[in-house]
């Protein structure tokens, strides 16, 4: 518009763009006359633009327009033509959904599997028996009088831990607590790494997976770290983690044996 309005001066200006259908202007008067002019085309150039936007034929394609806004809540159709999406952000998306989703599947399974341990005939002491059955090497585990608690020994590695159930107004044993069952001496440093382990550990009602789990320290000494494949790390510090095994038997297998990875606290 504006260029378009100044057109007759642009030859006064510049005699190099003077052209036959825009010549410099003689005289003022004929000057004017072609500005006047000039502005009178420009502003019907304007209302010919703005009645064909209003032309019913274009209405038809703006009421398509705005129709397929609203068909899709609000999103604009991009000018490729195309839905421009972040398809690294939709992934994501779908893979957060998905996991929160075997999260859930799994926190189902174990709920089911606590209830049918809780309800199940023998409770904890048939997992006790079954356990016993397997003779684990180097791990000793005795009853203790209180009828709630079991004294669990590491014979290689010179350690006994208190394994204590815990039951909420006479419920079933909803939690297995493990302390140092050593006394008269001060626990190593080995003995505190093993027990900081155990109280991370999951499944706190599950007596099978916590015996299994404590059997996994029994050769601790010779146990390799499961990343680094060294027996010490830098430290000088055995692998004291314990992380579960990629591939464990299935909650059908019965008697359930977890495995477990030894892992250095650097390694994890
Ligand atoms: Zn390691």
């Amino acid at each position: 518009m504006p260029d378009g309005l100044l057109e007759p001066l642009v030859p006064i200006a510049n005699p190099d763009k003077a052209t036959l259908n825009n010549p410099v202007a003689e005289t003022p008067q004929i000057l004017r006359a072609s500005l006047g002019e000039t502005a009178r085309a420009r502003v019907s150039d304007v209302q010919q633009f703005q009645s064909l936007w209003r032309d019913p034929e274009l209405k038809a394609v703006w009421d398509s327009v705005e129709q397929r806004i609203k068909d899709s809540n609000g999103q604009i159709v991009q000018p490729s033509g195309k839905w421009d999406r972040d398809y690294d952000v939709l992934l994501k998306e779908l893979a957060e959904a998905e996991k929160s989703q075997t999260d859930e599947r799994q926190r189902e399974e174990e709920e089911a599997e606590r209830a049918k341990v809780q309800s199940g005939e023998g409770g904890w002491q048939k997992v006790l028996e079954q356990y016993g059955q397997r003779n684990v090497p180097g791990v000793r585990v005795a009853e203790e009088q209180d009828g709630m608690s079991l004294a669990v020994a590491l014979i290689r590695a010179g350690a006994v831990f208190l394994v204590k159930g815990v039951s909420e107004s006479g419920g079933p044993i909803s939690t297995w607590e493990v302390s140092s069952k050593t006394e008269g001496r001060a626990l190593t440093k080995l003995e505190i790494a093993i027990l900081d382990c155990l109280a991370n550990r999951p499944r706190k009602w599950d007596l099978a997976f916590l015996l299994d789990m404590i059997s996994s320290y029994g050769d601790i000494k010779h146990t390799p770290c499961a990343k680094c494949n060294r027996l010490t790390d830098n430290g000088a510090q055995l692998p004291t983690l314990r992380r579960l095994s990629q591939n464990q038997p299935s909650a059908a297998t019965e008697p359930r044996i977890y495995s477990f990875d030894a892992l250095h606290s650097g390694c994890a």
